[in-house]
Formats: structure tokens, C-alpha cells, sequence
């Protein structure tokens, strides 16, 4: 038996006949409003996802995302979303409405944030169920393990999680152990992808996969010359050796700086050029990575098999295919990615991995409120927790 707040559920002994958990997740960090609903038939196969959807603030026009902005659209969009596919799902009869409700926590814009998890915490009231305040670079984390219901990548494995708000490489022991090994000193490789490709006159709401799909037009013209003034940042200096950091903000005056030596400070009207100049930058943002993934398992003499790489930069297929060819030979056997739409920020992400601590006994107290920061390094030292028994 499971039990949180009194209510106990009942455990699927037959398959299929009695049904173990519903979930409803929600997930507005940024400026995606996002809700899943998964069916948790039973413990010993993967979630089904019944229905997930996301609504996205447009921001084309405001070239970035304005956090005001943000934090009315998911405060617009939220409840009209939760609403729609609890009805059209018929999650609202008696006896069919979820179990227990994942929400993000946190980090991300407060004011982004609050407007799902308050949500989360009113439906917990109302319906008398659990709340799990789900870590959101922890979502991006184990994303990968849902469709094998946890059974893979095993414990320990190094993940490089890179979004527009975050890039870090981070090793996992285990659902409550995380070692940040790498992280950026300034802005995320998304973050400098967007500026880039901005810069280089790619437009649209998500602007490293507008640059992909650019740059995919002109495949076998790629690895040609191109005039171009780029280098990897927190390269060893007489003195500075080995240092286990990323930093992304030069990369916008690299554009600049070349536009500028070589192209009359203009954007090329040679498609061709521009897709060069594009792969390059892009390349060199890859590169920088996975140097200091490489260096990292130098120093710490790491010997782990599984890698994951997620958050929204993951689904691009260059960076996938750099990762494999330059990890296998530093002794990593098997690399997991999410499928492209789990890649971005996403609410699944938030139910599974709200799973898998409900299921280590994990639950959110009321009255707890969103944070900014919280470090994947301290996910249990932020108050709100409980623990109750799962047996
Ligand atoms: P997230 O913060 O996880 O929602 O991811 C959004 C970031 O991922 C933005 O900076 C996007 O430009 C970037 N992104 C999305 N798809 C791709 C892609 N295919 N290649 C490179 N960057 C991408
Ligand atoms: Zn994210």
C-alpha cells in the first residue's frame, strides 16, 4: 500500500485490472505553459501518457523572453490548459480524477513559476491529494529513464543538460545525488545560440532550431572554408590551466567581431556563407562542451558507461552526433537523448520525475512556495519536504 495526507492507493496486484496512480503535471518555469496527464497503470511498466500539451508565449517580436510577459502567459494559460485536458480526457467523472499532482518548484522565473505551482497547490486542496514540488533540472535529468520505467541509464551516469537557461555537466549516484561537475559562469549554450543565429539574421520563437534547420539546407557545403574569427572560450592561458568551467557570452562579439573584420559589419546575403558561418559558431559552442566533459573525466578519473544529454539543445543533431564520437573513445558505452519534443521544457518531464520520488516516498508540504534557485546539488535542502511511508 501506498499512503500520503491519509488517503491510501491501492497497489495494482492484477494487471491492468486495478489501476495504481493517476498523475496530473504541470510545468511553467519559462515561457511554456505545460500540462501532462499520465496514467499509472502499474509499477512494473512505464507510465502511459494519456494527453500532453504546452502553449508557448510568442516572442519573435520581443527578440527574447520579457519575464512579466512570461509570468501572464502561464498565469492566462495554466488553469484554461488543466481544465481542457481534464475534460476532454474525462478525468473529470467520479473516481477518475488524478492522484497526485506534479508541479514545477523551481528553479526558474518566480513569477512564471508560481502561476502553475499555486495552481498544483489549490487542486491539491480541493481534490485532497498529494503535491510533488518537482525539481525542474531533475525532470530534464531522468526524462530519459520513463520509457524503460526507470530500468535505464543506470545509476551512475553523466548527463550534459543544456537549455536556454541552463548548461551543465552533472554526474548522478543515484535520485538524490548530483554532482555539478561543469557549469557556466555567465549565460546557457542555448542562450548563446539564440544570440548568434539572431545575429546572423535567423528570426523565429526558438532560434537554435530555426539555425539547424537552416543550416541543414546546405549540408555538403558546411565544411568548406568559410571567413571566420571564432575560438573555444577557458582554453588553457600561461595563466590558467584545466579549468572545469563553461562561459558562453563571447560567442555574440565573436559574431560581431567577424561580421565586422571580414563581411562590412553586415550579415552575408550569400545563403551559403551564412549557413558556414552559422555551423561554425554552433560547432565551436558544441566543442567547448564537450571539451570540458572530456576534461572532467580526466580529473576525476571517472569511469561511467551511460550519458544523457537533454534540455532543448539536446535535440540538435550535430551536438548528438559530436557527443558519440568524442565520448566513446573517453569510455562512455551508451548514450540516452530524449525524443525531440521531451527535449525542450515540458510537463512530462515534471510527472516522471515526480514518479520516481513519490515512489522513493517523496511528497510537497502546502504552504511551501516557488524558488528561483535550487541547486540540483540540493534538492532536499529546501524546506517543504515530506517523507512518508511507502512500503
Ligand atoms: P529549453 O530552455 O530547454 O526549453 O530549450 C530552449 C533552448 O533550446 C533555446 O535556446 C533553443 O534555441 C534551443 N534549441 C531548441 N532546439 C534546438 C536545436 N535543434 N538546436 C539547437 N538549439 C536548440
Ligand atoms: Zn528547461
Amino acid at each position: 500500500m501506498l499512503k500520503f495526507g491519509g488517503i491510501t492507493y491501492q497497489r495494482s496486484t492484477v494487471k491492468r485490472l486495478v489501476r495504481y496512480y493517476r498523475v496530473l503535471a504541470i510545468e511553467t518555469s519559462c515561457d511554456d505553459a505545460c500540462v501532462t496527464l499520465l496514467d499509472r497503470f502499474s509499477k512494473t511498466e512505464a507510465p502511459t501518457v494519456i494527453d500532453e500539451r504546452k502553449v508557448t508565449l510568442d516572442s519573435t517580436s520581443a527578440g527574447g523572453v520579457v519575464p512579466t510577459d512570461a509570468a501572464n502567459h502561464n498565469r492566462k494559460n495554466i488553469s484554461v490548459l488543466v481544465n481542457k485536458m481534464i475534460v476532454e480526457n474525462k478525468w473529470n467523472t467520479p473516481g477518475t480524477k488524478p492522484d497526485v499532482i506534479c508541479a514545477t518548484r523551481g528553479p526558474g522565473m518566480v513569477g512564471s513559476l508560481a502561476g502553475g505551482y499555486q495552481l498544483a497547490l489549490g487542486l491539491s486542496v480541493a481534490w485532497q491529494i498529494p503535491l510533488v514540488g518537482v525539481n525542474h533540472m531533475l525532470g530534464h535529468l531522468l526524462v530519459v529513464r520513463m520509457k524503460t520505467n526507470g530500468m535505464e541509464p543506470k545509476y551512475p551516469f553523466l548527463s550534459l543538460l543544456v537549455s536556454g537557461g541552463h548548461t551543465m555537466c552533472v554526474l548522478s549516484e543515484s535520485l538524490t545525488e548530483h554532482e555539478i561537475l561543469v557549469d557556466t559562469v555567465d549565460i546557457a549554450a542555448g542562450d548563446a545560440l539564440d544570440k548568434c543565429g539572431r545575429e546572423l539574421g535567423i528570426s523565429g520563437n526558438m532560434i537554435g532550431k530555426e539555425t539547424e534547420a537552416f543550416i541543414n539546407q546546405f549540408k555538403d557545403e558546411l565544411e568548406k572554408p568559410v571567413d571566420i574569427m571564432v575560438k573555444e572560450p577557458m582554453l588553457n592561458q600561461w595563466d590558467r590551466k584545466d579549468i572545469l568551467q563553461y562561459s558562453f557570452a563571447s560567442f555574440n562579439s565573436q559574431v560581431k567581431n567577424t561580421l565586422k573584420k571580414f563581411y562590412n559589419s553586415e550579415i552575408p546575403n550569400d545563403d551559403i556563407i551564412k549557413a558556414r558561418l552559422l555551423y561554425n559558431f554552433q560547432k565551436v559552442i558544441f566543442q567547448h562542451m564537450i571539451s570540458k566533459i572530456k576534461l572532467a573525466i580526466k580529473q576525476h578519473d571517472l569511469k561511467v558507461e551511460n550519458f544523457v544529454c537533454s534540455g532543448g539543445v539536446s535535440s540538435n543533431f550535430y551536438l548528438r552526433k559530436m557527443l558519440e564520437e568524442q565520448l566513446e573513445p573517453a569510455g562512455i558505452k551508451k548514450f540516452y537523448f530524449p525524443e525531440p519534443k521531451l527535449c525542450t521544457d515540458n510537463a512530462t518531464m515534471i510527472g516522471w520525475a515526480g514518479i520516481e520520488l513519490f515512489e522513493s516516498g517523496y511528497a510537497t508540504e502546502l504552504g511551501t512556495t516557488v524558488v528561483r534557485k535550487w541547486p540540483i546539488t540540493q534538492l532536499f535542502e529546501l524546506e517543504g519536504w515530506k517523507k512518508e511511508l511507502i512500503d
